[in-house]
């Protein structure tokens, strides 16, 4: 049985079996208790050792890090902090871990723990993060099953390089200093395996949007690859994200959507996770100890977590926002690192004045300027902005970004060629806009950085389990 099923028990001295990990091992002159954990709680069961009931030779072997099976009976426990523990009868060890093993029982850095991503899986603060990040992807689905979406698989080979050009880690199957040249001295990529230059895809949006000119609401949920060299706390090379794509629906329904499908995962989070969500609350508690009170979060991780599933996203055009971020204090006494002004594309601090000083709350700024976002965004009537959409959240920035997409032939190929794009690699998708073109819209959702902001961690390395980031792929 699990230690989490275990724990839920009425002790009545019924045999049970409980295997694990050694957290502690704390020895009296006649009595050993010994914290065990199988990771599907944060709780440990306590084994009980009574006076001569286990061989010397077999308890001495036992210490932090080792796997252990207990049998034994299940009773009330008498000491505080547990309801029921384990009189052991008998232990048999799977294997031991010696004083090497570096999980010992004091507090570690985050930094030391990503050095040993391989074990961090069995401190607390790991165990919590990677059960909250199950139940939120579980939740994912949840979703989007139960309101009609199909999870479509998109390729993680492509050979679009339209959204990601000079960001994409490159898929060949050549020997790196034996490829074939073509006459002028440039690789023959037509000899390589697939024919033609190919690279890990860094969005399966476009071909998201193929599925959904069929079955109408689809979802894609799988590894994207970004070779961008930005060693920020919320960037990774490798990241998970979810990209919904939906027919019929116009820029206020892909709001709509992205702002349920948010609140709705949290509120999951809130109902599935309560004992790993409350261990991290207590873990940042203790964190800001260290702060300055001014730099201390005036809400604690669950009340923000409420707060946000509570409170409707502050919804306002990019134009607004410039408004406000030109009248802004920091930008009269030019506290911004970066300028303001209409055409920027925002940068991370005004993302966050906007919500964390400004609205206090989730905002959802729309209709950017075209030039600084993607081709394929539906043109607004005025020429110059697009019905684009980014969802900031406080602590992250950008959580979200997706657009209404333009379905208008015409419209597209102009915007292609301005861009510079060649048509030629895009026709599959083009053609789309020819058979059947309809209204569309859909979005990214960065998963770490939902995890992040659920966790209240922040470092996005500490929320997936082994990150990719650059020079660093080491487990
Ligand atoms: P940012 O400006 O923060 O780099 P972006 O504009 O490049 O984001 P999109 O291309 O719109 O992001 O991707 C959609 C979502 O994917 C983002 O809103 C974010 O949540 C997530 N995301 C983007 N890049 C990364 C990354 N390198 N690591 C983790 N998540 C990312
Ligand atoms: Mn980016």
């Amino acid at each position: 049985m699990q230690i989490k099923d275990i724990l839920q028990l009425s002790p009545e001295s019924q045999s049970v079996v409980v295997k694990g990990w050694v957290r502690t091992k704390r020895g009296q002159a006649n009595i050993v208790f010994i914290n065990l954990n199988d990771g599907s709680t944060i709780k440990n069961i306590q084994a009980v050792v009574e006076d001569g009931k286990i061989g010397e030779e077999t308890l001495k072997k036992i210490s932090t890090g080792a796997c252990i099976a207990v049998s034994g009976i299940l009773v009330a426990s008498s000491g505080s902090g547990q309801a029921v523990e384990v009189l052991a009868q008998t232990i048999e060890i799977y294997g031991t871990a010696d004083e090497t093993f570096p999980m010992q029982p004091k507090k570690h850095s985050l930094e030391f723990l990503r050095e040993k991503a391989h074990l961090r899986f069995r401190t607390n603060t790991f165990g919590a993060i990677f059960r909250i990040r199950h139940a939120l992807a579980f939740a994912v689905h949840k979703f989007y099953n139960d309101n009609g979406f199909f999870y479509l698989h998109t390729p993680i080979i492509t050979a679009s390089d339209a959204e990601g050009a000079g960001e994409m880690f490159r898929v060949s199957s050549f020997e790196p200093n034996a490829a074939p040249k073509n006459e002028d001295g440039s690789v023959d990529f037509s000899q390589d395996f697939f024919g033609r230059e190919t690279s890990l895809t860094v969005s399966g949006q476009l071909e998201g949007e193929l599925g959904a000119m069929a079955l109408s609401k689809i979802y894609t949920f799988g590894p994207t690859f970004r070779a961008e060299n930005s060693n920020t706390t919320r960037h990774l090379a490798e990241f998970w994200m979810i990209e919904p794509e939906v027919a019929f629906y116009e820029l206020e329904d892909n709001m709509n959507l992205a702002e349920s499908f948010v609140k709705y995962v949290i509120q999951y989070a809130l109902d599935n996770c309560k004992d790993d969500l409350e261990f991290l609350q207590t873990r940042l508690l203790e964190e800001e100890k260290s702060k300055p009170q001014n730099e201390r979060s005036e809400q604690t991780l669950l009340e923000k977590l409420s707060f946000v599933v509570e409170n409707s996203f502050e919804r306002l055009t990019y134009t607004e926002a410039i408004d406000i971020l030109l009248k802004s204090k920091p930008a009269q006494k030019k506290q911004f690192q970066y300028e303001v002004g209409w055409g920027i594309d925002l940068q991370s601090e005004h993302e966050r004045y906007l919500v964390e000083k400004h609205f206090k709350k989730p905002v959802i700024l729309t209709n950017y300027p075209k030039d600084i976002k993607a081709f394929y965004m539906k043109q607004d009537a005025d020429g110059k902005t697009v019905r684009a959409m980014d969802v900031l959240f406080p602590g992250i920035g950008e959580i979200i970004g997706g657009s209404q997409r333009e379905d208008n032939y015409e419209k597209l190929m102009t915007r292609i060629n301005e861009v510079g794009i060649d048509p030629e690699n895009l026709w599959w998708y083009l053609d789309t806009r020819k058979f059947g073109s309809a209204p569309h819209s859909g979005f990214g959702l960065g998963f770490e950085r939902l995890v992040l902001f659920v966790t209240g961690m922040g470092n996005i390395r500490d929320v997936i389990p082994f990150p990719r980031t650059p020079k660093n792929a080491e487990f």
